[in-house]
Parts: structure tokens; sequence; C-alpha cells
């Protein structure tokens, strides 16, 4: 056996259909007293229900989170939490509020309680992003971990479909490039098969049966999970693949990660053999990059960049920008691989089956 290192988050979970009922006495375990509650403006109804299960506790809605946390954002979220003498946020949301919550957490140190109603896992991991004047920045610090947070997988029904299934694959590459990590550890490695696994099945029955709570709870199970790994080991090629076509070229995140997913795998292939045999293995496929790339067509989602608003023209500046500074993948990643780079983003661009 290897040596290794595990870091946990020390995050407490409360997890069940139901769930966001315990969202007063949850936020009193945390000696939180005045709450303001976060949200984008699109849940700003889910958010006025949170309020309302607080009472007292709640000192307002701030429903102004919009995605990569713009720093004007951040600086209007601190400002409120100020005016109001807050000592408490709720994120209510997927990714992009719980990244505002975060970028308050960063400025004030007032503890996140985080409701999570996606599978993008920022709930779960100490990274902040914060974008000033269109370029994103992340970092990781632990103020901005959430201390609690509360999965209610009746608040995803209302996500719709072909976001679930996006926002469902994006948790998958959290698990996938979380099991070639340097750092990985039986650990990770256990969430990262079982989050996979829970993912896979759990895709095509919110597909076939949005409305069911079955689906949806084996879903928001494996964000967990694929979220923790998120949290405890370092990410490669596919995440910053998706960084830089996310940030640079403004496409959305969830599907970026979708089509991006099979073909980062596929590069790393050779390089990280018993990664792609255990996730085959979860998904219960013969190959990993194909069966992530059959799960997400199956589903219905998208697997061509130029489906979401890539430009061919932009290509060769993708290709640049992702081999420009150096970072740990099992397949060194250089200068010398900007041609096959930019063969990777060809296929994904023109969504042909990856490469092995
Ligand atoms: P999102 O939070 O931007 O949500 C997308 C849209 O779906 C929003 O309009 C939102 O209001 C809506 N929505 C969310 N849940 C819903 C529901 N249940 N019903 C109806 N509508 C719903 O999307 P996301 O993919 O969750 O988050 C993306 C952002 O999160 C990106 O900025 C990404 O960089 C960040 N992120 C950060 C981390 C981290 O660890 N720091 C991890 C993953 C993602």
């Amino acid at each position: 056996m290897e040596d290794f290192v595990f870091n946990a988050q020390a995050a407490r979970v409360v997890f069940g259909a139901g769930s966001l009922q315990k969202v007063s006495h949850e936020a009193g375990l945390l000696q939180m007293q005045r709450v303001l509650v976060l949200a984008t403006p699109e849940q700003a109804e889910q958010a006025q229900h949170v309020a309302d299960l607080l009472g007292d506790k709640a000192v307002g809605i701030h429903a102004k989170a919009v995605m990569h946390v713009p720093i004007e954002t951040a600086i209007a979220g601190c400002d409120e939490v100020r005016r109001l003498n807050a000592d408490g946020v709720i994120a209510m949301g997927g990714g992009s509020t719980t990244g505002l919550a975060k970028a308050i957490a960063l400025e004030t140190g007032l503890p996140i309680l985080a409701i999570p109603t996606t599978y993008a896992g920022s709930e779960v991991t100490s990274i902040y992003g914060l974008t000033d004047q269109g370029v994103k920045k992340t970092g990781k610090d632990p103020r901005v971990l959430p201390r609690t947070v509360i999965y209610d997988p009746e608040l995803s029904l209302t996500l719709p479909v072909s976001l679930s299934i996006t926002s469902g694959m994006n948790a998958m590459a959290h698990a996938a490039e979380g099991l070639y990590a340097q750092d990985r550890n039986p650990m990770t490695r256990l969430m990262a098969i079982e989050g996979i696994a829970a993912l896979g099945k759990a895709l095509p029955l919110i597909r076939l049966h949005p409305n069911h709570i079955e689906g949806r709870s084996l879903a928001l199970y494996g964000a967990w999970l694929c979220g923790s790994v998120l949290g405890s080991v370092g990410m490669a090629l596919h995440h910053k693949l998706c960084h830089t076509l996310g940030g640079s070229f403004n496409l959305p995140h969830a599907e970026v990660h979708t089509v991006v997913l099979p073909h980062a795998l596929a590069f790393n292939a050779l390089a990280a053999p018993s990664a792609m045999q255990d996730i085959a293995n979860a998904l219960g496929v013969g190959d990993a990059p194909q069966g992530l790339f059959q799960l997400a067509k199956d589903n219905g989602a998208p697997v061509a960049l130029k489906d979401i608003g890539m430009k061919a023209a932009d290509l060769d500046h993708a290709a640049d920008l992702a081999v420009q500074s150096p970072y740990w993948n099992p397949k060194p990643i250089g200068p010398a691989q900007r041609d096959v780079i930019r063969t990777l983003l060809q296929n994904a661009y023109e969504g042909v089956a990856p490469n092995c």
C-alpha cells in the first residue's frame, strides 16, 4: 500500500428529502441569529422560502448572484452583509450562489450554510473564484468552506433536465480527475468511484422521470461525493481546459465540462490506466472516455463545443492558453503538446467520439 495524506474537509452534512425544514435549527447550531439569504435572481422565490423558514433569524434576501462571481457582485454582497449587520450567510442555489457566499466569507469571515440545488459541488470545497475585468482567478482558503451543507433533493426537482445532466457530468469530472490526481488517496478513490456510479445511474433516471425523487436523491448523493473529491485533491488537464474555455470564451460552465471530459480522459488514458478502469467499472462500461461520451449523448447533453457557443476561430488561441503555464497532469503538458491539445479541442469542437 502506498503512503498517503488525506485532509478531511470539516463540514456537517444533512441529507434527505425535506431536510430544508431543518434550516432554522441548523443555522442555530452555527450560532447564526442574523442571516442573509443569497440566491440568483431566478431563485429569489426559493430564497424567500428559506427566509420564511428562518423567521426572526433572517435579516434579508440578496438575490443577486451571477456566474463566476464578478468582483462588483462580491463587493455589493459584502456591503449588504455590513448594512444588515448579518452574522452568517445562507447560499441557496448552485455554484454561482455558493461562489458569492464564499467571496463574502473571504472578506468578512462569516460562516456559510450551503443549500445546493445543482450538482456542481462547490459547497464542499474551500476553493473560491473571483472575476475582475473578465479574468477569473481562483484560490483556496479554509474560511470559505461552508460549515454546514443541507442536501435536500426536493429542491433539485425544478432543475431543468438539460442542466441536471450537464451538472451531473460536471460533478463526475471532479471524481474522474480525482482518480488520477497526484495527491489521490484511498478515501478520495472510494468517494470518486461511488460518486461516478451514483451519477451514472441517476442521470438516465432523471431524464426519464425528472419529477421522481429517487433519481434526484441519487444524483445529489453522487454530487456530494464528487464535490468532496474536488475539495480534497488537485485537478489536471480537464479542469484547466474548462477553466480556459469558460473564462476566456465565456462558455457555459456545466456544458463545457460535459463536452470536454471524454476528450481530456482519452488524452490521459494511457498514463492513468487504473483510473480509467475505476471509471469504466463504476459506469459498467468497457471504456471510460467512450462511456462518458455515450452517457452524455444518450441523455441529450451537448457533445460538441460548436453547439455551446465556441467559435472555430478561437480554437488556436484556446490551445495556446491551455499549454501556456505548466501544471501537473498524468501525461505531462507543456508547449510541446500544443498540437495534440489543438487536435483534442478540434475533436471536442466537432463532437466526434474521443480518441483513445
Ligand atoms: P449556477 O449556479 O450558475 O446555476 C445555473 C442556473 O440554474 C442559475 O440561473 C440558477 O439560478 C439555476 N438553478 C440552480 N439550481 C436550480 C434549481 N434547482 N431549479 C431551478 N433553477 C436552478 O450553475 P452551477 O453549474 O451550479 O455553478 C457554476 C459556477 O460554480 C461556476 O462559476 C463555477 O466556476 C462554480 N464552481 C465552483 C466550484 C468551487 O469549488 N469553487 C465548484 C464547481 C463550480
